[in-house]
């Protein structure tokens, strides 16, 4: 992290878990676990916990954030969510293109990019997902996959635009798997993604913009993933549904 250059973001992604009175519970557990941090904290819930988790953090350093959003203002999309629906309840973040969208819901780099627009233009931060397979990286193209998803993800969108969106490297094996990238492979694909961004905007630009890691990230290993120059954050699956567990990746990050 370099606080001095760039917001530092801790984002839990809840996936399919809790309901709406057991998102209030964990939210009010993390609560104080997260006062005082110097750096951001969001929880990013399923679309049913959001209106109780907005009304819960009122008043509180966390924010929330959506995991996913559909490109339109409104129409014949059954099932899917609009950027209008998050912003008019408080919404502030969305994640968008996570491995799991993309692996199981047909979510490809095109539909990321016409969504990261669409959150943009509502007022939303995009917490863009990239990240390489495992097969991916033992045929050594995990900067040919980061490279496409970034400049594809964010094709189009201005230098401006780019600044209030988040990456998130993700490398799909790391996900849910337990196995984390180490601190150095983090760090290796993070500043890959920052000189990408130079390329593709400048370099004051990619200094700006807040990285994050996430593929099983932990109480244990948050601080050496953190002390990376160009690793700006978490995104957090499993330990985030943890009060304890995402309070000391908030307290790593506000060490760090
Ligand atoms: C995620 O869902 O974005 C994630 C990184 O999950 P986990 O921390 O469980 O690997």
């Amino acid at each position: 992290m370099n606080k001095t250059k760039r917001a530092a973001v801790i984002a839990g992604n809840w996936k399919m878990n809790k309901t709406p009175s057991e998102a209030k519970t964990l939210l009010e557990q993390i609560i104080p676990v997260a006062k005082g941090a110097d750096c951001e904290v969001i929880a990013c819930v399923p679309y049913v916990d959001l209106a109780v988790a907005i009304e819960t953090v009122k008043g509180t350093n966390v924010k929330i954030g959506a995991e996913n959003c559909h490109w339109a203002e409104s129409g014949a999309f059954t099932g899917e969510i609009s950027t209008g629906m998050l912003k008019e309840i408080g919404v502030e973040y969305v994640v968008l293109g996570h491995s799991e969208r993309r692996q199981y819901f047909g979510e490809t780099d095109e539909t990321v990019n016409k969504r990261t627009k669409a959150a943009l233009a509502a007022g939303l931060k995009p917490i863009v997902c990239v990240g390489e397979l495992l097969w991916e990286r033992e045929c050594n193209i995990t900067e040919e996959v980061i490279a496409r998803q970034i400049k594809l993800d964010l094709y189009d969108i201005s230098a401006e635009d780019a600044k209030k969106t988040i990456i998130a490297y993700e490398p799909v094996w790391a996900i849910g798997t337990g196995k984390t990238a180490t601190a150095d492979q983090a760090e290796e694909v993070c500043a890959f993604i920052r000189a990408q961004l130079a390329k593709q905007y400048d370099e004051q630009t990619a200094q700006a913009i807040t990285i994050q890691y996430g593929g099983s990230m932990n109480d244990a290993n948050a601080a050496e993933l953190l002390s990376k120059e160009n690793v700006d954050g978490g995104l957090i699956g499993g330990a985030s549904l943890v009060a304890e567990k995402f309070g000391a990746i908030i307290d790593a990050a506000t060490k760090g």
